[in-house]
């Protein structure tokens, strides 16, 4: 076999695993009931340069993806780059959060309580989430919470404030 052979054979094997992962990730996420029946689009980076995608095809099931057949790769740009099938509506969103992300994977449910909320505030200009202990461990809410005026975070801000007076 020549050297262009294994590196064939190298992304060949590093692409049906990424798929496998992808799809039992999906199955998890289906049997929790955060992507019912055709919700959801999901999927996981190949390579960067040039940047490769293989993303969820349109409209299956999935609770029951196939690995080997309902995923197709897709550019940077979010079109298709192989025969096979056509890739989900928002393919184009996953290929945008590749592009300004390193995210190695990306999980778009379809969860009943998200899209209420979605369909609710769409013309309100989203809605904040705030006071939540889980907060904390999210990188972007532990910058911003400063900005937050919820009784929790001003509360969590006084004793901050308070521990540290009581060090210095
Ligand atoms: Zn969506």
């Amino acid at each position: 076999m020549t050297t262009a052979g294994y590196d064939k054979a190298d992304r060949d094997h590093a692409r049906a695993d990424r798929a496998q992962a992808l799809c039992r990730a999906v199955s998890e996420l289906h049997a929790r009931g955060l992507c019912l029946g055709t919700g959801g689009n999901f999927s996981v980076t190949l390579g960067r340069d040039p940047l490769s995608i293989l993303c969820t095809k349109s409209g299956l099931d999935k609770g029951k993806l196939d690995p080997l057949c309902d995923l197709v790769a897709i550019d940077a740009n979010g079109a298709a780059v192989e025969a096979g099938g056509k890739p989900s509506a928002e393919a184009k969103v996953h290929a945008a959060i590749a592009r300004n992300t390193d995210a190695g994977s990306i999980l778009h449910t379809h969860s009943v309580y998200g899209t209420l909320l979605s369909l609710h505030f769409a013309g309100k200009g989203g809605f904040r989430i705030c006071g939540y202990e889980m907060q904390k461990g999210l990188e972007a809410c532990a910058r911003t919470r400063t900005k937050c005026s919820c009784r929790s975070c001003k509360t969590r801000r006084t004793w901050t404030r308070l521990r540290t007076r009581r060090k210095g």
